[in-house]
């Protein structure tokens, strides 16, 4: 059986990025992607618009060629195709990774959906948008609340509730407001989050300030109903008429995926994964961490622009090994 160099978890950009880097350097790499190519991305709001240039989201001095300022998701997922087409990458999709176990003899065992693989060396860069953080009140299971959002046209003309402050929920509320839906925004705290896209920021406080999309700050949804939803506001409880909840209230990694594979995590409440800042490697040698999963619940510290570099400093890292 094949033993690889380096088996890649996750096929996202910073996953593609250091597939590029492993194949340059002629090392014997394969990446497991359980999804489609950049599932992440594929799962974004239909109609979303990237808060980076398309600069900012090479990969392999690719150039990322894009009329607007910003791209838009349809045509990121033309660029990481082309990416696929011109490096063709040893990449399987739809192909899970269940577990990372090291070995007595210090490779590492990858236990996919499919089958077992070895490899000296594996990064692990499977992102955060997978799991969801859940607010935990009760009616959150009910089938007309989702954590995720794609398009506006299902909300049109019905009363539409956003939990949340941040791209997520302003880039949905004002999509659905504009497409008809009767928007109330619930905001834990007294503003929209500064991390909004700074030409978004303004268009969703104009909107809440001139009473076209209701906002309840320093407010919690305290239960969902088949046809309301309770929240608790600096005024008292009130209950609202709802027809659909958008809780975009952020995601986080999969750190339990991470333990079972050996990597320590802080105690803290940011849950940062162990590594070396200088060569990406965690405290299991040989097996590193790229792209936004090294933030642990800090999910908006790393980004394509900032992380794409992991993959140069790792696979220098298992060469000068
Ligand atoms: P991801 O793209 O999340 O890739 C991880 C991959 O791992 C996924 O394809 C997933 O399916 C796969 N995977 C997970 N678990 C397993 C497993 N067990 N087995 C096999 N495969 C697995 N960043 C920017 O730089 N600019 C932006 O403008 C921007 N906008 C964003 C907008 C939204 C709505 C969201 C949610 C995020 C945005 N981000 C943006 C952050 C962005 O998601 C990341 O920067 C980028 O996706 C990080 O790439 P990654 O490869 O680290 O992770």
């Amino acid at each position: 059986t094949t033993i690889y160099d380096l088996i890649i978890i996750g096929g996202g950009p910073i996953g593609m990025a250091c597939a590029i880097a492993a194949q340059q350097k002629g090392l014997n790499y394969l990446i497991l992607e359980k999804g489609a190519l950049v599932n992440s991305l594929y799962n974004y709001p239909l109609y979303m618009t990237f808060f980076s240039t398309a600069q900012k989201l090479e990969i392999g001095d690719i150039p990322f060629s894009c009329i607007a300022p910003k791209p838009g998701r349809q045509e990121a997922l033309e660029y990481y195709r082309n990416i696929q087409r011109h490096f063709n990458l040893n990449i399987h999709l739809y192909e899970r990774v269940n577990s990372v176990k090291k070995q007595e003899n210090g490779t590492f065992t990858i236990a996919s959906q499919n089958r077992d693989y070895t490899a000296k060396n594996v990064v692990i860069a499977t992102g955060f948008y997978d799991i969801p953080i859940y607010i935990d009140v009760p009616g959150e299971d009910l089938p007309k609340v989702s954590h995720y959002y794609r398009e506006a046209h299902e909300y049109a003309f019905k009363k539409v509730l956003v939990i949340g402050a941040n791209n997520s929920s302003v880039d949905a509320a004002l999509e659905c407001w504009q497409k008809g839906a009767d928007v109330t925004m619930v905001i834990r705290k007294g503003e929209i989050n500064d991390r909004v896209k700074y030409w978004i920021k303004p268009d969703v406080e104009n909107r809440i300030a001139e009473g076209s999309i209701k906002a309840y700050f320093y407010s919690e949804v305290t239960a969902i109903h088949e046809n309301s939803v309770d929240i608790k506001t600096p005024e008292g409880a009130i209950s609202v008429v709802n027809d659909f909840v958008l809780a975009l209230t952020g995601y986080r990694p999969d750190l339990d995926f991470l333990r079972l594979a050996g990597v320590n995590i802080s105690s803290g409440i940011n849950c940062t994964p162990e590594y070396n800042p200088d060569t990406m490697e965690t405290n299991v040698k040989g097996l590193y961490l790229a792209g936004v999963v090294c933030g642990g619940l800090e999910t908006h510290k790393w980004f394509i622009e900032n992380s794409r570099v992991h993959a140069d400093m790792i696979v220098e890292d298992i060469i000068s090994k």
